[in-house]
């Protein structure tokens, strides 16, 4: 593999930069793998890259129906951030983030991540007590925390509309938290798994699954069958097509979200801001455009277009927070399928398919998992039994009633 640094680029910029390789290959499937990752999105590519490093499998594929990082990975406004309320959600997030901080290096491929503090500002005496709550409970899990006023909050983003609709009340902030660049991450995790020597096909749809008696071995595509010891599905919006498929029911349901960007303006919102009661949220691309969204669709669908009720209820909450945004341009908006669970939480377990392993539930929130997911997933999948980070992320817990209720336990979104 290419090495990037300042040396290569100023050698490759003798010959017009004409030089570069290709970052991945494009190989035709094998007829046989030790493991088929479906899915070559942030979460699948982390979860064949690290089975590569960490457990030294080689013999590995992703297969992706569409192109590589097309899917939510893509789609999202890439908030990072581990300050989760229950112990087992901090525990994982929190390995997230700690891989966030080496992942350019790890990857040797620039993620942009940008750790600019992220910000939940609450509006009623009950946020300030569920956000001082949050604030103590990842203190006391050793995740960076605090309480910022009215009048901190001014400082930072001078811009911020303090009497809204939605007073202000105070925040709380989470400095190591920020943004990543989304397509960077899943290009920057095909190409350091491609050098390890696993195989991305892409234009590669799985349509329904090999068996032998109960046992998944495999996949059948529209590219022709695969065989394969272990199946990981990491399809997101797609999973309970493909969980039913293995007949296997999985408590997910998909509801839409977009997420809007306007014309690029100089630099004004330093931070992520999300206004809980709104569930409305902005940052500022590098670019320049402020990357914003709101709630989800209320209703369960398939669809990847924007409902118009949410254009027009986002915007106002923009305006209402930033007054002077009133006068920017609309540059894009677009929608997503979110894979939502009941409590909220993802799953990253086996299943009571043998064969089958599971990377899914992440609602709203798993491109900041990303790399902890990946990693458990990983471990998963190549030691056939769960790490400590995931055993709770199971799909047993809505048997044992052992959920993680982090929709329920206060109003901080994405
Ligand atoms: C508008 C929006 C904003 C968001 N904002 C944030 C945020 O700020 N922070 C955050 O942490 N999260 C956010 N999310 C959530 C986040 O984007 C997702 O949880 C995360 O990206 C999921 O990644 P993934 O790799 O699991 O799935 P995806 O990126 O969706 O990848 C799944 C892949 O599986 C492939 N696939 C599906 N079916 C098949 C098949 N049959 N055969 C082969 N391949 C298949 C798809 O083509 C796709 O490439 C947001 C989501 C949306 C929609």
């Amino acid at each position: 593999m290419q090495h990037f640094s300042i040396w290569s680029l100023l050698r490759n910029s003798m010959s017009y930069h004409e030089g570069w390789e290709r970052q991945w290959r494009s190989p035709e499937p094998k007829r046989e793998y030790d493991a088929v990752v479906i899915g070559a999105a942030g979460h699948g590519l982390a979860t064949a890259y690290y089975m590569a490093k960490e457990h030294g499998m080689r013999n590995i594929a992703v297969v992706e129906r569409g192109w590589l990082g097309g899917g939510n990975t893509a789609r999202n406004t890439t908030i990072v951030r581990s300050n989760y309320l229950w112990d087992e959600s901090t525990a994982l997030y929190e390995k997230a983030m700690v891989l966030w901080e080496g992942l350019s290096q790890d990857l040797n491929y620039n993620v942009m991540f940008s750790q600019r503090g992220v910000m939940n500002l609450g509006h009623t005496l009950q946020d300030m007590r569920d956000l001082e709550r949050r604030v103590n409970a990842n203190r006391l899990n050793g995740v960076d925390a605090e309480v910022v006023t009215p009048e901190q909050i001014k400082e930072m983003i001078p811009f911020i509309n303090l009497n809204t609709r939605y007073p202000v009340l105070g925040a709380s902030l989470q400095r190591r938290a920020g943004v990543a660049r989304h397509d960077a991450v899943a290009w920057g995790y095909a190409r350091a798994a491609d050098a390890l020597g696993v195989d991305i096909i892409q234009n590669c749809e799985v349509q329904d699954y090999l068996w032998s008696g109960d046992r998944i071995v495999g996949v059948k595509t529209n590219r022709g069958d695969i065989g394969a010891g272990k199946v990981g599905l990491a399809a997101a919006g797609s999973t309970t097509l493909l969980t039913q498929k293995a007949h296997l029911q999985v408590p997910i349901e998909n509801y839409m979200l977009q997420a809007y960007v306007t014309e690029a303006i100089k630099p004004v919102v330093n931070h992520v801001v999300v206004w809980s009661a709104a569930y409305f949220y902005v940052s500022q691309s590098d670019k320049g455009g402020l990357v914003y969204g709101g709630h989800l669709d209320k209703h369960s669908s398939w669809a990847q277009r924007g409902n118009l009720g949410n254009v027009v209820e986002v915007q106002q909450d923009l305006v209402s927070a930033i007054p002077f945004t009133s006068r920017l341009r609309l540059r894009r908006h677009w929608g997503g399928l979110n894979d939502m669970t009941p409590d909220s939480s993802p799953f990253i377990c086996q299943t009571s398919v043998p064969g089958l392993y599971l990377n899914a539930g992440w609602c709203y929130g798993g491109f900041k998992a990303t790399p902890g997911s990946g990693w458990a997933m990983a471990h998963t999948v190549a030691q056939d039994r769960p790490h400590a980070l995931n055993a709770a992320f199971s799909l047993d817990r809505f048997h044992t009633g052992h959920l993680i209720d982090e929709h329920g336990a206060a109003a901080v979104a994405h």
